[in-house]
């Protein structure tokens, strides 16, 4: 078969290194020739991040993150940068966090530093995010791009084990929905199948030992993987699907993207051969949903969207919201029936294989 594609690879530096934080934060803001920083960091996150920035000078700490990144929390930051005349963002966090970070950026072009302590892979794609009266908004522009990520493992180490799990499976969804997203190219799938294996490596030494950085950056490995994977490859099914769950039904992110992914594999596999094939190869499985499947398993990886608020009366609007977001160029053809089918099951946490042969 011949090869014929288009494919930009985004640019952008990566320092990766446990324990190195603080280190490499100083020299790269030193590099980038930064004089007014902020570091943007939840309440939560903001004694890691005064660990990690220990080396800088910070002019303004910013601390107010909602997941989603409600307009107003962006607009307050926005104002908060401008008003200090910022030049170097530091975000230090997980993906709620670095989303704020992207709506500065977005409106203002102010460059950003990421250093990310989730699984999310927000950091390492030019998709921004913004909520407003219960609508998600995804947008691509370069601006938001972190120009540096620096990782360390030992940032993950707190994270406890669920929150690694449904963070890992999110890293997991972008592997996969990759291989059937709207650019997908030999490039981003070679990327996406070895997020796929170092993820699946990586999430189960976390599960057992928690406290040990192999797993630890074997996941943050695969994450970012996963995420430039995904920037280049684009949105598919899976992510306008949990994109809704999240943004009009306020889900929690991580989770809802780790129930759904076996039925979106499930739906669309069989009618993938060669993305079904990449994938299980990338597990070390026969098929790909049984790869995914066996590490669920293993992980104790989040159920049913029941289990996170989402109901039967929601379904109806997810549908409607989800339907016309999903790229024509998905490998089955996605119905009204058969997106309701789809999020019934995921809602109660049914055998994801009753999916296959829906019509
Ligand atoms: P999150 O950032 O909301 O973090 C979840 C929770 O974990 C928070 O309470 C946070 O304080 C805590 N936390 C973070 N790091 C921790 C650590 N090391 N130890 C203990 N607790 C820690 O969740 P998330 O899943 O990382 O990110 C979700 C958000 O990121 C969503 O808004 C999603 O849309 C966005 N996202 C965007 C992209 C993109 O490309 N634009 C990609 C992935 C996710």
């Amino acid at each position: 078969m011949s090869l014929s594609f288009e494919h930009t690879t985004l640019g952008q530096r990566v320092l990766f290194g446990s324990g190195k934080a603080a280190e490499n934060l100083a020299a790269e803001t030193s590099r980038l020739g930064a004089g007014s920083i902020m570091v943007i960091a939840s309440d939560f996150e903001m004694p890691m991040a005064r660990t990690v920035a220990a080396g800088i000078e910070v002019t303004l700490w910013h601390n107010e993150v909602v997941m989603h990144v409600p307009i107003e929390t962006a607009h307050a930051a926005r104002d908060a940068a401008t008003n200090a005349r910022i030049d170097l963002i530091v975000c230090v966090g997980g993906g709620s966090t670095t989303g704020l970070a992207k709506a500065v950026a977005l409106e203002t072009g102010i460059p950003i530093i990421a250093v990310p302590t989730t699984y999310a892979g927000s950091e390492a794609t030019n998709v921004w995010g913004l909520t407003e009266a219960a609508r998600k908004t995804t947008g691509v522009d370069d601006r938001v791009l972190p120009v540096t990520v620096i990782y360390d493992a030992e940032l993950t180490l707190s994270l406890p084990v669920e929150m690694s799990v449904a963070s890992g499976l999110n890293g997991m969804a972008h592997c996969i929905d990759s291989l059937w997203g709207p650019r997908a190219d030999p490039i981003n799938a070679a990327l996406a199948a070895e997020g796929i294996r170092a993820l699946a490596q990586g999430l189960p030494k976390i599960k057992n030992d928690p406290a040990g950085l192999p797993g630890r950056e074997q996941a943050l490995y695969g994450a970012y993987l996963s995420a430039v994977a995904f920037a280049s490859a684009g949105s598919g099914m899976h992510h306008k699907i949990c994109h809704v769950l999240g943004g009009t039904f306020n889900l929690p992110h991580a989770q809802t993207h780790a129930t759904v992914l076996p039925y979106v594999l499930a739906f669309n596999a069989p009618h993938a051969p060669e993305a079904e094939a990449r994938a299980a190869a990338a597990f070390g499985a026969d098929t790909a949903l049984g790869g995914l499947q066996a590490l669920r398993e293993l992980l104790d990886a989040p159920r049913a969207l029941e289990d996170y608020g989402f109901t039967e009366a929601g379904i109806a609007e997810a549908v409607e919201v989800a339907l016309p977001a999903i790229p024509a160029s998905n490998p089955r053809r996605v119905t009204a029936d058969n997106l309701a089918a789809l999020l019934t099951a995921a809602l109660n946490g049914a055998d994801p294989k009753t999916l296959t042969d829906l019509s």
